[in-house]
């Protein structure tokens, strides 16, 4: 058995939960207890504060944890970072109000910077040569300028929405930052063992994201084009087709180049195209 810890609600719930879900782990839905089972896999499901789940897994509380790679940073535990994961990214940047003019880095020179994200920031000012007041404070920093409270802020970004709404604007990207697979350190072997086996699920569903599965009739003597205008396509499977001189040609392609590819194959002669959605991929 082997102990996950997630967010128990945020940011990064859903989309840890939709990747146990897509990796075929069904996680017994009990919102209100702390811990629960999953149907058909040695996998327990602890759920936690994300600020807790660096030092749980640190502790060995949890034997792994999905949490911001932002606060795997700021808390300092020892852990180690086994997989970064594709969701939750976002940076870590200083902000100041709009009206201001930004003349460099200088500008924080004596400030007072408000921040949930004390020791990230204060690595960064002392590399930079940098001495500010700051402030450390739980939520709402984006608040804390209006307020009076602070001069600046540094907090996570996304979009940026955020900081326009509270008359900011961000002026230096310090870190940037992703949902990140994090490990207790020495695990035991049997452990080792299902978490192998569960980076091979993991591995399995970032492969086919954003990807598509590609099938077609095509003459055969035009066979040589398609292989040409689908580079990445190393091997196709090619399959004879009933009706002489057509074979049927699959393929995977990205699916942001899938409307190019259909456009070319159909040029040369290709019929009958479907695209089919791709569930997992293995190497
Ligand atoms: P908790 O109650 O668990 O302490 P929280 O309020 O500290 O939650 P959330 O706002 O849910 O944290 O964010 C969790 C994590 O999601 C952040 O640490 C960061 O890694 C990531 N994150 C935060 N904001 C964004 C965003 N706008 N876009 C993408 N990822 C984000
Ligand atoms: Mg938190």
């Amino acid at each position: 058995m082997i102990r996950l810890a997630i967010q128990a609600k945020g940011r990064l719930n859903e989309e840890s939960l939709d990747l146990l879900k897509e990796s075929g782990l069904v996680v017994e839905p009990s919102k209100k207890k702390l811990l629960t089972k999953c149907g058909d896999f040695p996998l327990e499901i602890l759920f936690l504060r994300d600020d807790d789940i660096p030092q749980a897994v640190s502790m060995g509380v949890a034997d792994i944890g999905i949490v911001g790679l932002n606060e795997v940073e700021e808390r300092s535990f020892i852990v180690d970072k086994v997989h970064n994961l594709a969701f939750g990214k976002c940076r870590l940047s200083l902000a100041i109000p709009k009206s201001e003019i930004y003349n460099g880095i200088g500008y924080f020179q004596g400030k007072r910077i408000a921040t949930s994200y004390p020791v990230l920031l204060e690595r960064y000012f002392k590399k930079e040569g940098i001495t500010a007041e700051i402030h450390q404070i739980a939520g709402s920093v984006e608040i804390a300028p209006s307020v009076g409270l602070a001069d600046a802020i540094f907090d996570i970004v996304s979009s940026g929405g955020t900081l326009i709404t509270n008359g900011l604007k961000e002026v230096v990207s310090v870190m940037d930052s992703q949902a990140v697979l994090i490990a207790t350190p020495n695990m035991e072997s049997d452990k080792r063992d299902i978490l192998k086996q569960l980076m091979m699920r993991f591995e399995a569903v970032e492969r086919s994201k954003g990807m598509k599965y590609l099938l077609m009739n095509l003459p055969l003597d035009r066979l040589d084009d398609a292989t040409e205008m689908l580079p990445g396509m190393r091997s196709p499977t090619i399959l004879p087709l009933a009706q002489k001189g057509w074979c049927s040609v699959h393929v995977v392609v990205e699916e942001k180049q899938l409307w190019d590819r259909i456009e070319g194959l159909k040029s040369i002669g290709a019929e009958g195209i479907l695209v089919l959605s791709l569930e997992k991929m293995m190497p």
